[in-house]
């Protein structure tokens, strides 16, 4: 039988990365077994349900590269289609709960109650067979003993999440329920709804929870939990599908740095880690440098340029060879994108701001001749290359007696205004000697 998974988001306005995971491991689970990814919105609850809501969702799947097999057709190519079809969304599709709910009703698995309709619970304890959490024996809770029946429609004709969730479940033929452990709670319920359906149930693979780095649980507010911070601060996509992956499941050769084919070629389900996985930014962080620094130049080009433009610097203002060469001094250098205006900007606008602190420890009124000197240098220099820039400062150096830092600082000060940044001779270089002699004068004459 071939897989059928599902992943079945509720449009809160937020994809938290717990609930990108969950897309994930379903995503990596249809490609590796050749089966089926089935997109589903939660959106029963009507007040919260809005398209924004669901574009968040939407976009953040795109971004992440999980596309969705099937849905209905839909009509509209701008909005959440995806290859012309668009997610299963439960708000339309009422019609299907209601012949399920009188399927029941007639067949006195559930009955009226108060104007709602509840589901007749099986008293007995119920056993699932988890293929990750393992063997798990549910029993009533002494307060569920006092009335084991749970409402399936309420009064107001709205079908609660256990219902359609199961309804759906087993409408869309689904054989593997790949959730969040938070839902093993419900399974229970969910396993006694589909025999009450004369279905079996399909296998279960409720998956450990995402914690933050100190334990705690990981809430909508942690640093990190939503995926659009991900998608605004310029992380690879790619780096972070690689950092997902890896809370919670690991290959059996440890391997951290997997490719998405690599990924859908091993990941499989027993391998998914039974213990809660812990959050850890500097660990995305790494990873997503470690992407960066191997990252094509063409596409390394064009995301620094769309970071530079979020950031309101057009760098379309520059000649092409200009901005690949200073961004080629960034290469390997930045752990994201968002570091990039900051560590590059002086490429593309003035200095104006310096370093507070180090204009005061290098900015003096002692190296102001040190500096004078160094300027002449470089004016003389025939070619304005890495290379003889540094030959130069350090015979400057070591002609006025002093350690090349003691020019090396005020010169990246004057140039860039910061205290750190790409390499300097080759940024030099790169400002090329009209840019950096400029950048120098304007420096001594604030010394
Ligand atoms: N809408 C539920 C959620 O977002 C889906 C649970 C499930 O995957 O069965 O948590």
């Amino acid at each position: 039988m071939s897989v059928r998974v599902r992943f079945a988001p509720s449009p809160t306005g937020f994809l938290h990365i717990g609930g990108a995971r969950t897309a994930l491991f379903n995503w990596l689970y249809a490609r590796h077994t050749g089966g089926q990814f089935i997109l589903r919105i939660e959106d029963t609850d009507t007040a919260r349900n809005t398209q924004a809501a669901v574009d968040v969702i939407l976009n953040g799947l795109r971004w992440l590269g999980l596309d969705w097999d099937e849905g209905p057709l839909t009509s509209d190519a701008t909005g959440p289609s995806h290859g012309g079809r668009g997610p299963y969304f439960q708000s339309q599709r009422k019609d299907i709960y209601q012949r399920r709910v009188e399927a029941l009703l007639s067949r006195g698995l559930a009955y009226e109650h108060d104007g709602a309709v509840k589901f007749k619970m099986t008293r007995e304890p119920v056993l699932i067979d988890d293929l990750i959490v393992g063997h798990v024996r549910r029993e009533l809770t002494d307060r569920e003993a006092l009335d084991p029946d749970f409402v399936i429609v309420r009064s107001d004709g709205q079908p609660v999440f256990h219902f359609v969730n199961v309804v759906d479940d087993l409408e869309m033929g689904i054989t593997h329920v790949i959730r969040g452990e938070d839902h093993l709670s419900n399974t229970a319920k969910h396993i006694t709804l589909f025999r009450a359906f004369d279905v079996s149930p399909p296998k279960y693979a409720h998956i450990p929870l995402i914690l933050n780095a100190d334990g705690s649980k990981m809430s909508k507010r942690d640093q990190g939990a939503s995926l659009a911070t991900y998608m605004d601060e310029g992380y690879l996509p790619e780096a972070v599908v690689n950092y997902l992956v890896l809370l919670g499941w690991s290959p059996k050769d440890n391997r951290e740095i997997l490719s998405i084919p690599e990924l859908i070629e091993r990941f499989d389900l027993p391998q998914v880690l039974r213990h809660n996985a812990r959050f850890d930014m500097a660990k995305l962080q790494w990873m997503n440098g470690e992407y960066m620094r191997t990252l094509p130049d063409d596409r390394f080009y064009e995301l620094c340029v769309h970071t530079f433009a979020r950031a309101g610097v057009d760098t379309n203002r520059f000649p092409l060879p200009y901005v690949k060469a200073a961004l080629d001094t960034c290469k390997g250098k930045l752990k994201t994108f968002s570091e990039l205006p900051g560590y590059a900007g002086f490429y593309f606008n003035e200095v104006t701001q310096f370093d507070a602190a180090a204009a005061q420890k290098d900015f003096t009124p002692e190296n102001k001749p040190r500096l004078q000197r160094l300027r002449e240098a470089y004016a003389a220099l025939p070619e304005f290359k890495a290379a003889p820039l540094e030959a130069c400062l350090k015979s400057v150096a070591a002609e006025l007696g002093v350690k090349a830092g003691v020019l090396v600082h005020p010169v990246r000060l004057a140039c860039t205004g910061k205290t750190a940044g790409p390499s300097l001779y080759h940024l030099l270089e790169v400002l090329g000697r009209e840019k950096s002699l400029a950048r120098l004068d304007a420096a001594l004459a604030r010394m």
